[in-house]
């Protein structure tokens, strides 16, 4: 059906379950990452010209030269992570070392830095709370005076963020007061790293919605979710979300879908979003690729995440985006402790995945890293049923394991 091969930056849990979908449709991948086993590497065997070694790149993505080398392997280029250099992307299409890449090297520039992404969705209508860059002089002194008049302006507490290299809320802090400023500033950098201020959201609840946008514009959205974070990581993700208001699911997917469409390029996008009490909707942020709150549909929806990815990025028919199961429920397994500090700890990471052997309707996704760290992401469970008291009932067992574990 598709003899174009896909390359893809970054070669972790994302690019696996991708790899995973274009094996089904015999498409072939190559991936670019740091080692030879990293997770969807070693899923996907390629072998080289003479049988040993393989046509995968070793190396970073966001190293030009790695870029160029891989680009020279395949015909369409895609990203499992925005953190690459999207420069050389867009090299490597003027120079048409590929014949595509999708989402657009500009789409992937600006979603990079948070601020810019926000500033431009907020330019064309979309509600995105208040936000604003911290000016003032370079520096922690400087940065520091900027955050706590910051803090004046929005009060506390206050949401300070990196603008780039952000993930897992690892480039968040939250202040409390204004003496919080200079430990803020400590750890977003010293002052070094771009940082913006963000209104404190007093949401009810996070809510996400994937969309796929083909390259020929047509946009579709995934059911709304409702996401749950616990340190700022995604701990578990319950589809569809279910409000007492039965029009904010709607209106989350319109808002969503609005966002993705004022981008150009094709693939799927994660679009987080606060419900504020009252049903008012904002858009935390987009990812320009498959996305945590996304895993679900691997077993949910009639469609994976990962394959309309790739139908999109090949300009194939898009599927369909609906749920084949009334209630779906994940998981994430996170690493416990790292592994050099308390193996005890990590032998407890897999607790919840082997309870899920034991559950009707569930699966395990075991991401095969080769080391634990604390709040790593290691694997998830998905869980399907019936009905939502279903899914809760299967689920228990699974958090129980989580429980004892981390206790
Ligand atoms: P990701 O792994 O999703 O890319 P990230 O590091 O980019 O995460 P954000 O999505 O910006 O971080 O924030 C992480 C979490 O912090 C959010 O899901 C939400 O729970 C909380 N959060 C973010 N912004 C705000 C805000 N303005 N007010 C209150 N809570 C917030
Ligand atoms: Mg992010
Ligand atoms: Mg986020």
């Amino acid at each position: 059906m598709e003899g174009r091969t896909v390359g893809v930056l970054g070669a972790g849990q994302l690019g696996r379950m991708f790899v995973e979908a274009a094996s089904r449709l015999n498409v072939q991948v190559r991936l670019l990452d740091v080692g030879a086993g990293a997770p969807a590497k070693q899923i996907c065997a390629v072998p080289g010209p003479s049988g040993s070694g393989s046509e995968h790149v070793d190396g970073s993505f966001a190293d030009a030269a790695k870029i160029r080398e891989l680009a020279a392997k395949v015909d369409v280029l895609t990203v499992e992570i925005e953190h690459v250099d999207a420069r050389q992307l867009q090299a490597v299409l003027d120079e048409k070392l590929v014949d595509a890449v999708h989402p657009l090297p500009a789409t992937i520039a600006l979603i990079q830095d948070k601020y810019a992404q926000k500033a431009f969705l907020a330019e064309k209508g979309l509600p995105c709370g208040e936000f604003a860059p911290l000016e003032g002089a370079a520096g922690a002194e400087g940065q520091v005076k900027a955050a706590q008049e910051m803090g004046s302006r929005y009060g506390y507490p206050l949401m300070l963020k990196s603008r780039t290299q952000a993930y897992d809320g690892r480039g968040n802090f939250v202040m409390r007061n204004a003496n919080d400023a200079p430990a803020a500033i400590a750890a977003l950098g010293g002052g070094e790293r771009g940082l913006y201020a963000e209104k404190w959201a007093k949401f009810e609840r996070e809510v996400a919605v994937m969309v796929v946008r083909s390259s020929s514009g047509e946009v579709r959205s995934y059911p709304a979710v409702e996401t749950v974070h616990r340190d700022n990581i995604c701990h578990s993700v319950f589809a569809p979300l279910r409000t007492s208001d039965a029009g904010v699911p709607q209106r989350a997917r319109e808002i969503a879908e609005r966002a993705v469409a004022t981008f150009g390029g094709a693939g799927v996008f994660g679009v987080e979003l606060f419900l504020m009490p009252g049903g008012e909707l904002r858009i935390n942020e987009i990812a320009p690729r498959p996305h945590n709150s996304g895993h679900y549909t691997i077993e949910a929806a009639d469609t994976s995440q990962y394959e309309n990815h790739l139908r999109a990025i090949l300009g194939l028919p898009l599927g369909s985006t609906a749920l084949k199961v009334p209630s779906s429920a994940m998981v994430n397994i996170l690493g416990l402790a790292d592994l050099d500090k308390d193996a005890q700890a990590v032998a407890k990471t897999m607790a919840p995945a082997v309870a899920s052997l034991a559950v009707p309707g569930a699966t395990a996704h075991l991401y095969g890293k080769v080391g634990c760290r604390k709040g790593r992401k290691m694997g998830h469970i998905t869980v399907v049923g019936q009905s939502d008291a279903e899914v809760r009932a299967r689920l228990q067992p699974i958090l129980d394991a989580l429980d004892v574990a981390t206790e």
